[in-house]
């Protein structure tokens, strides 16, 4: 389980639009008019569901800002 304060960032250049994100954490991500994720609510669901969605991002579009610090 990653160290997270819920903090996550979305690299919109790299999101492919799979919406995989928002499966895991709909109150968190959003879809824009053009499919590309953004971050909605950066609180809106629990930390393990931010995280999921971290992992599961086909192209690696999605940060949590507690793991800069990691890496
Ligand atoms: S999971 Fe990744 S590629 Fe898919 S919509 Fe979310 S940020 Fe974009």
């Amino acid at each position: 389980m990653p160290d997270t304060d819920g903090r996550v960032v979305v690299d919109r250049e790299a999101c492919i639009g799979s919406g995989v994100c928002v499966l895991h954490a709909p109150h968190t991500f959003a879809h824009d008019d053009e499919a590309v994720a953004f971050v909605a609510d950066p609180g809106g669901d629990p930390a393990e569901d931010i995280a999921t969605a971290v992992e599961a991002c086909p192209t690696g579009a999605l940060r949590l800002t507690a793991r800069e610090t990691e890496e």
